[in-house]
């Protein structure tokens, strides 16, 4: 074996583990497939109670002193098809489909986010002609839903060096990430009949971006929900009373809503005016968003039928208010770097059922003081309007480090292949480096990764050349800190 071949091998790694069914919340399999490697390669493996895997490969000869460096990628990915493909992510293979240029996947995701990741630390164990202090790899487990290596023992987090490979964009670096909160709002549903002779005015927004909600908070997307809150407030201004019978919609709650729907009654003389605050509402709604949303499907529709339920007065305008309030969107940009986003806030998923009404703000802040302050709006808000607010989980930061080395041999490292300057970029969005700051604050760490494109979809694509050239990277890097 020689570095030369080592674009062959990540290849032949990770059409080896596309077979594996490895979709976030089910890693049994992969997670003993990985185990298994190990103990054929030769070398020393831990599973965790996580389902993570933890492999050490000694250092080269003469190479026992140099800093130990860990690679870690997660091994679970989101499982999507195309319409009318059959397939099952807990049985089937990935069928990957090589054209010499990308790597694709027929019908399906194709799980480079993060398994040609997995597939580099493969060959890095496996590749005994290399030169470098002792390597450890970690494979983390329910990355995309949970991110479960927050509660990773921080004893496999005991080395100078960790290079994360779940980045998607070659030629860039991430130093560092955003930590998020999550934020609960609800309240009992309290319901009651309707007047008599109401009508129900349904408001239904779809097709909308929607997108991630750090990397996209920026982009101006149209937020569903709050939208629709929005133009219920302008309806109660106008004097349009109106009582809520339904009320929900966005897809996760770490993604700007792409779609939503509201019904309400409202009384049968009312009618008029509210088409007229409908219609001014749409036209300056068009102008706004028009461009930006070009698939927009926004709909209204007033039908003579009274809901069978609504909820009672103050719960429904409590929370079209909180809606309409809540901090959803940029909350500042850093004072230190041009463009990024410092602290934010999305309305993810709401949902009214038979005895709840409740919707989800996650917030993403890289200072803790700006987090600290949009929980606290949070909070004030919803006691103003009598919902109760909880906090449900926090996602740590990543602080940028002045001082990593890491983050100069790796430029250095990329210049001296490429010829050209790697990006060093902050992103406003969770990473696992969050979770292993908190855990072990000494490390100096990054993020790279192969350029990929449309990830989580079926026509997520993996360019084999930035394949190569990252491996080469990695060796590049690992010699450089054994020198
Ligand atoms: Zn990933």
């Amino acid at each position: 074996m020689s570095k030369e071949k080592a674009l062959d091998i990540v290849l032949s790694e990770f059409l080896e583990l596309a077979k594996v069914p490895r979709p976030s919340h089910h890693e049994e399999r992969v997670s003993e497939y990985l185990f298994q490697w190990a103990k054929r390669h030769g070398l020393a493996v831990e599973k965790d109670a996580l389902n993570e895997i933890i492999i050490d490969k000694p250092a080269s000869p003469g190479c026992e002193k140099v800093p130990r460096v860990i690679f870690q990628a997660h091994m679970d990915m989101v499982c999507v098809c195309e319409e009318g493909v059959s397939y099952d992510p807990l049985n089937d293979p990935i069928k990957v489909i090589n054209d010499g240029i990308t790597l694709t996947a027929e019908g399906t995701s194709l799980g480079a986010d993060d398994g040609i990741g997995v597939a580099m630390c493969l060959y890095l164990l496996q590749d005994d002609t290399l030169r470098h202090g002792p390597i450890r790899a970690i494979f983390t487990t329910n990355e995309e839903d949970g991110m479960d290596s927050m509660a990773i023992d921080p004893r496999y987090l005991d080395g100078d060096y960790l290079i994360n490979l779940d980045w998607e964009t070659l030629g860039s670096l991430c130093n560092s990430c955003a930590g998020g909160d999550y934020f609960n709002f609800s309240h009992k549903a309290e319901w009651e009949k309707p007047v008599a002779g109401c009508k129900t005015l349904t408001i239904t927004f779809s097709n909308l971006l929607g997108g991630h909600s750090g990397v996209g908070i920026n982009k101006g997307h149209a937020n569903a929900l709050v939208t629709i809150a929005t133009l219920l407030s302008m309806l109660q201004q106008g004097g349009v009373s109106f009582r809520v019978a339904s009320f929900g919609g966005g897809q996760a709650k770490n993604a700007i809503p792409a779609f939503g729907s509201a019904s309400v009654a409202i009384a049968a003389n009312d009618e008029e005016k509210a088409k007229t605050i409908i219609e001014a509402f749409r036209a300056e709604f068009t102008e706004a968003f028009g461009s930006i949303e070009p698939n927009m499907v926004f709909t209204t529709d007033i039908t003579n039928t009274a809901p069978a339920r609504v909820l009672k007065g103050e719960i429904g305008y409590g929370l079209v208010g909180l809606m309409t309030t809540v901090p959803n969107n940029v909350h500042t940009m850093s004072p230190f770097i041009d463009g990024l986003v410092e602290s934010s806030a999305n309305l993810g998923v709401m949902s009214v059922n038979e005895e709840i009404v409740r919707f989800t703000v996650f917030a993403r802040s890289s200072v803790a003081y700006q987090a600290t302050q949009i929980g606290v709006i949070c909070a004030a808000l919803a006691n103003s309007f009598g919902f109760t607010f909880d906090s449900e989980g926090h996602v740590p930061g990543w602080a940028v480090n002045p001082n990593s080395k890491l983050t100069h041999i790796a430029c250095d490292a990329y210049k001296h292949l490429t010829g050209i300057d790697m990006i060093v970029e902050p992103v406003h969005a969770g990473v696992e480096c969050g979770a292993f700051a908190e855990k072990n604050p000494h490390l100096d760490m990054i993020s790279i990764g192969p350029t990929l494109v449309e990830v989580h979809t079926p026509n997520e694509i993996c360019k084999i050349e930035d394949v190569k050239v990252t491996a080469e990277l990695l060796i590049e890097i690992l010699e450089r800190i054994a020198q």
